[in-house]
């Protein structure tokens, strides 16, 4: 596993603060309140007590956060440059106890945090420290919407955090931000680098609660703009709510993005991309490639070397660094994948699961698995699983592949694999998804803007798109004259 001075620090970290968090409101940390718990998802035992913050705090919060906004934006880009670069330095110092506190928290293994979460985050600070001191340059017309709210989900609790508040704060904006009540730790070990980075009081103000603080902040009368990911459910109540407020609102929701594999992809290929693509992440991955569409004469032998892949899959304890699946997030979730996965188990749905995949006793887990022979209005065919679940389809031509794969109410990802790059460049714009990857998956960078069409949302988030989520166009007579020459 992760040097166990890594995992000593996580625990002493906890225990230094009585595994009993307080708000972060204009750099203080209120008494803790109402308490919830948050628990390891690999061994079900509790971590810490969080409080639930209630409209009062939002409220106090988000003075906090007016208050500090003017003087933010009139620091500049360069001040506020020097604040993101210090914070991306230390996300990098720290990397190793982030990485062990975000496994503990959310289950996902250590391998995914400290490889591929920590370096992301680190590089949208650094990348979004560049934007702050191009911005005068780049973004002449522009000012900095104001306050912004921002929830986010569990699944990459401190990746999301970095999504929202490095552009936010690159901007001029200042932050009321709120994790999902089941992975709050690390945005709460952020607050404290925030201070250590010097960022201002009332810049970033982290409040944790569930979905009930997640309205307060949406109901805000102070809040200008609000950026959500999570279900999109949740994302048309807050579209409901923010109607005719004014509120400026970027929404990332779900997916069921299509994974196509054409007769002539490199198999093998294609199957350790599909790895990545659906098993990243227990699957809890909003733009995990869920929907294997692959053309009829490769199927047999693609489905068996993904089998025999599956076999080699290790599902344990997410600390230790040879585990390819942890923990789902929560017991919660652990029962809906079990229920859809049942129901296509009813309507004569084959399903693979490799044998020697052990469950551990405690905790949430859920196997790798594979479901065949669905149709494609079944529910594994149409609904989000949000889990370790590939639903495996076939197509006969390029059209037909196009049809299965936009034959759905989301529209975030894609991936296309075939050595015929003239068919994967005519395939991939005519599938309405936010990204399409092509003999890839899961490529993500800070310069390059990610969100969805259709119900997975709307707005980007990453590079110059994502930066436009966090400005307002100003009129020409607000602008500053052009020195005289
Ligand atoms: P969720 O919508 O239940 O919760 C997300 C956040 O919203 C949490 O912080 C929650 O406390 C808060 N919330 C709940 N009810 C609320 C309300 N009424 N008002 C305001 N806030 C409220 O989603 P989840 O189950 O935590 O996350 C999974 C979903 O997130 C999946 O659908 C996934 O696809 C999506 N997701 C999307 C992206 C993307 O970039 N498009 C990225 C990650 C996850």
């Amino acid at each position: 596993g992760p040097a166990p001075e890594s995992q000593k620090e996580a625990q002493a970290w906890l225990e230094q603060r009585g595994r009993k968090f307080g708000l972060f409101i204009d750099n203080a940390w209120s008494e803790p309140g109402d308490v919830f718990a948050s628990t390891n998802p690999a061994d079900g035992k509790p971590l810490a007590e969080l409080t639930q913050a209630t409209a009062d705090d939002v409220d106090r919060a988000v003075q906090a956060a007016r208050r500090a906004q003017p003087a933010w934006a009139a620091l500049g880009g360069h001040g506020r440059a020097k604040i993101l670069y210090a914070i991306a330095r230390l996300m990098q110092k720290h990397a190793r106890l982030f990485a062990v506190l975000e496994t503990l928290d959310n289950g996902k293994t250590i391998r995914e945090t400290r490889d591929a979460d920590l370096p992301l985050v680190a590089r949208h600070f650094y990348h979004h420290a560049g934007w702050a001191q191009l911005l005068d340059e780049e973004f002449p017309n522009h000012r900095p919407v104001g306050v912004v709210g921002q929830i986010v989900p569990w699944n990459f609790p401190l990746l999301m955090l970095a999504w929202k508040i490095a552009p936010a704060l690159a901007a001029g904006n200042t932050v009321v931000f709120k994790p999902a009540e089941f992975t709050p730790l690390t945005a709460l070990l952020f607050a404290e680098i925030c201070v250590q980075a010097g960022v201002p009081a009332g810049v970033v103000n982290i409040v944790t609660g569930d979905g009930r603080t997640g309205e307060a902040i949406v109901k805000h009368e102070g809040i200008d703009k609000l950026a959500f990911t999570g279900s999109t459910e949740v994302g048309r109540l807050i579209r409901e709510a923010t109607a005719g407020t004014g509120k400026k609102l970027s929404l990332e929701l779900g997916g069921k993005s299509p994974y196509i594999v054409f007769e002539d992809a490199d198999i093998d290929a294609a199957v350790e991309g599909l790895v990545d693509s659906i098993w990243f992440n227990q699957g809890q991955v909003c733009c995990a490639g869920s929907r294997l569409l692959v053309q009829e004469s490769v199927e047999e032998r693609f489905l068996k070397k993904l089998k025999a892949r599956m076999d080699n899959l290790r599902l344990g304890s997410p600390l230790d660094k040879s585990m390819d699946i942890g923990a789902l997030v929560d017991p919660i979730q652990r029962q809906r994948i079990h229920g859809l996965v049942e129901a296509a188990r009813s309507e004569g749905c084959e399903i693979y699961q490799p044998s020697a995949c052990e469950i551990p006793a405690d905790g949430s887990w859920f196997p790798p698995t594979l479901i065949m022979g669905a149709s494609t209005s079944a529910a594994v065919a149409q609904a989000e699983i949000f889990g370790p679940v590939l639903v495996a389809m076939s197509f006969r031509t390029p059209a037909e592949a196009v049809q299965l794969a936009n034959n759905t109410v989301y529209g975030l990802a894609a991936c296309v694999w075939s050595e015929n790059i003239s068919l994967a460049l005519d395939v991939a714009p005519q599938i309405k998804a936010g990204v399409v990857w092509i003999n890839t998956a899961n490529q993500f960078d800070a310069a390059c803007g990610f969100g969805g069409y259709k119900e997975s949302g709307y707005g980007r988030e990453g590079g110059r798109e994502g930066l436009y989520e966090y400005l307002v166009p100003v009129s020409e007579d607000a602008r500053p004259a052009l020195p005289s020459l």
